[in-house]
């Protein structure tokens, strides 16, 4: 199968394919988030069944029953794992051009850092959100 949209860290020697359709992106304001991508995570989404990884990824068990993967040589991050999900969540940076993606809405603003402000008029939760992660 022809891949829908392909990826990769900084360095290149993670790479992605994915096989499927791509979530639009949610802007995750979480304080995991935040530390662990240096501002907030803009994450889209597909069937983990559609992604195919080639390179070495490490993956860091950073809350109860979630992983983040990234890339062990630059250190990029790509993906956000719930285990037990059928949906690997990609960090939307990561994604080559053109992407095709728009971006949803926000969650997690009740953690938002103090020197910057959402202004794009689009939907915010407090929390998670399982309409807008749909
Ligand atoms: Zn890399
Ligand atoms: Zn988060």
């Amino acid at each position: 199968m022809r891949p829908r949209q392909t990826g990769g860290c900084a360095c290149g020697a993670v790479r992605y394919h994915v096989h499927g359709p791509l979530r639009d992106v949610i802007d995750c304001h979480c304080s995991d988030c935040r530390r662990a991508t240096g501002h907030h995570a803009a994450l889209t989404a597909a069937a983990r069944d559609d992604v195919e990884i080639t390179g070495e990824v490490r993956w860091f068990a950073s809350t109860p029953g979630t992983r983040r993967g990234f890339c062990p040589t630059c250190g990029s991050p790509l993906f956000w794992d719930t285990i037990g999900r059928h949906r690997l969540w990609i960090h939307a940076g990561s994604l080559d051009l053109p992407t095709g993606l728009r971006t949803r809405g926000h969650v997690f603003v009740a953690d938002i850092s103090d020197y910057y402000t959402i202004t794009d008029g689009l939907p915010q939760r407090p929390g998670d959100d399982e309409e807008l992660s749909k």
